[in-house]
């Protein structure tokens, strides 16, 4: 059997075809790796979707205008178990595309708005504990949004879980909160004060760590204008975006222990990992995204005479190879 040689130099593996898709291999490196967790904890049905994730990956060839080659994700099947790093990277991705698209129409009929990025911690609990602590944070957060001082006109609210060295679990909540511009006017709310808010709507006797942030939002300038790519987002606000919308376990934590992973498995099943409220629900639904591969959001169409190339994983090289 001959093995195919590269066609020019490097250009047999994705990452080097295209250096911009190198975190594919990193994703599916790691979702090989809590395949392999979910096998030593005996849940072979995780296991078994996610070595079937994403295997193979069709992308349209592009030129760009300045005459780059550019690959457009086309076709790939996905197994979405919540945990597979892959699907969970695919979801982040999705849900930023979502909010920049209608970032323009929030910033149209709220020009003045302003963002806060709100932390909100609790101490650490026992692992078999976090389905009923999210519950109880869940509980206070609506406590927090009912008081007369919550200032935003939307949110949108994402659950992160770390993990301690001991293998305690750390939940959390990064907030996004549009609030407007009197806020700042009339007097804003003083970290020390969301902290009272927040130990208050917890009804805890210790004082929980919460972190307040103004968000700067210097694209101000291109409001009224369709605010589409990264790259016309203020660095400020792509940031909180970012931390709202990623992964809820980063990857390390998924392979630290097949048994914590297992046990997080357990305690995470059909919880809500996105929520929204205000007035940013009539822009975003709280769904998980459908499409992993490119949000429905209108692109370029590709057309069928558009030069197509496939890469499959490679489970030993821990790389996308050219077909
Ligand atoms: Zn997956």
């Amino acid at each position: 059997m001959t093995t195919p040689q590269p066609s020019g130099g490097d250009s047999f593996y994705l990452s080097d075809v295209s250096p911009a898709d190198k975190p594919w291999d990193v994703h599916r490196t790691l979702a090989q790796e809590v395949e392999r967790l979910y096998q030593l904890s005996n849940e072979p049905r995780y296991a078994g979707r996610i070595a079937a994730c994403s295997k193979e990956l069709c992308f349209a060839l592009r030129a760009s205008d300045e005459g780059e080659i550019k690959l457009k994700l086309q076709d790939a099947r996905f197994c979405r178990v919540r945990h597979c790093p892959v699907c969970q990277w695919r979801r982040s991705l999705m849900w930023r595309a979502k909010f920049f698209q209608v970032l323009p129409k929030v910033s149209e009929v709220y020009p003045t708005g302003q963002w806060l990025f709100l932390t909100l911690t609790v101490r650490t609990c026992p692992l078999e504990d976090l389905r009923d602590t999210l519950a109880w944070m869940n509980t206070a957060w609506k406590r927090l949004v009912q008081r007369k001082e919550f200032p935003a006109l939307g949110f949108i609210k994402s659950v992160e879980v770390t993990r301690s060295h001991d293998g305690l679990a750390h939940p959390h909540f990064h907030c996004l909160l549009l609030v407007p511009v009197g806020y700042f006017k009339r007097g804003y709310i003083s970290q020390a004060r969301w902290t009272e808010l927040w130990k208050d709507c917890l009804r805890v006797d210790y004082t929980p760590i919460v972190d307040i942030k103004r968000v700067k939002d210097r694209s101000k300038a291109s409001k009224g204008h369709s605010v589409a790519s990264e790259g016309e987002i203020d660095k400020g606000l792509l940031k909180a975006i970012c931390e709202t919308l990623k992964y809820s376990v980063k990857p390390d934590d998924l392979i630290a222990d097949p048994d914590w992973l297992a046990e997080l498995t357990k305690q995470l099943h059909k919880t809500r990992a996105i929520a929204i409220g205000g007035v940013l629900k009539e822009y975003l639904s709280e769904e998980e995204p459908e499409d992993l591969i490119n949000a429905g959001i209108e692109d370029e169409e590709i057309s069928e005479d558009d030069p197509k190339l496939i890469f499959d994983w490679g489970t030993i090289v821990r790389r996308y190879k050219k077909r």
